[in-house]
């Protein structure tokens, strides 16, 4: 189905976080952040987002992406459960890195939020051993990705939500194949935003065949 370009901006005059179905402790941690209101891209996707729509997002670097869809991925994780419910798959391990590091801050002050990063150029071992302690997120590249799924370290049976993180970014890596054999293994029953600085024909494509009925925004510029 093609996606949908969103009818009317979400957010037109009020930005703030308050306005949106948040936690007390996500919008304390929040202002604790000194997030006072919403950046654009935030503004536009994180209604769609906590109300379960698969969603295409684009927007540029520094605009705020990663809260934009981990806010959302935070609010819903079941704590108790130790199960894989979220995965966020991006180009290289810096960007991962970066990701895993505002996920944690903005999961500071919820306890016992475990996310784990998995990327290639580094030793599998140490990761295999964290694997087995569980983990609510993971973030990574798509090859080191496949890896454990082979092996049969990670299991995304599942998976809640996946983002895929400058996605197109990926697809000009040459991760297509890689980040097929994810998908093929994670739950159907999910929830997946795609994030793109651009949307070319392939990120059409990808969404085209693995979204359900998403919506589409676009933010232009910078805050
Ligand atoms: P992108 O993925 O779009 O390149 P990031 O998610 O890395 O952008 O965010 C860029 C910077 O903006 C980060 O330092 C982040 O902490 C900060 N940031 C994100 N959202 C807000 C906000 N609502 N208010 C203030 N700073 C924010
Ligand atoms: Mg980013």
């Amino acid at each position: 189905m093609p996606a949908i370009l969103a009818q009317e901006p979400i957010v037109t005059t009020t930005c703030t976080f308050s306005t949106l179905p948040l936690s007390r402790a996500m919008l304390d941690n929040l202002a604790s952040l000194e997030y006072t209101s919403m950046t654009p891209i935030q503004a536009e996707s994180l209604p769609w987002v906590l109300a379960g729509r698969d969603l295409i997002a684009q927007a540029k670097t520094g605009s705020g992406k990663t809260a934009a869809f981990g806010i959302g991925l935070l609010e819903k994780l079941q704590v108790d459960s130790f199960a894989v419910q979220a995965l966020v798959l991006c180009p290289t391990r810096e960007l991962a890195d970066q990701v895993a590091k505002e996920l944690r801050r903005l999961a500071r002050f919820t306890h016992n939020i475990k996310i784990l990063t998995l990327c290639g150029g580094v030793a599998i071992g140490p990761q295999l051993g964290s694997l087995e302690r569980g983990a609510h997120i993971v973030v990574g590249t798509p090859g080191r990705i496949v890896d454990h799924l082979r092996k049969g370290s990670l299991h995304l049976d599942r998976l809640q939500q996946l983002v895929l993180d400058e996605a197109d970014r990926m697809l000009d890596m040459g991760f297509a194949d890689d980040i097929n054999t994810v998908i093929a293994s994670a739950n159907s029953e999910r929830q997946t935003l795609l994030f793109s600085a651009t949307y070319p024909a392939n990120i059409q494509q990808m969404s085209a065949r693995y979204q359900r009925d998403p919506v589409r925004v676009t933010v232009e510029s910078l805050h």
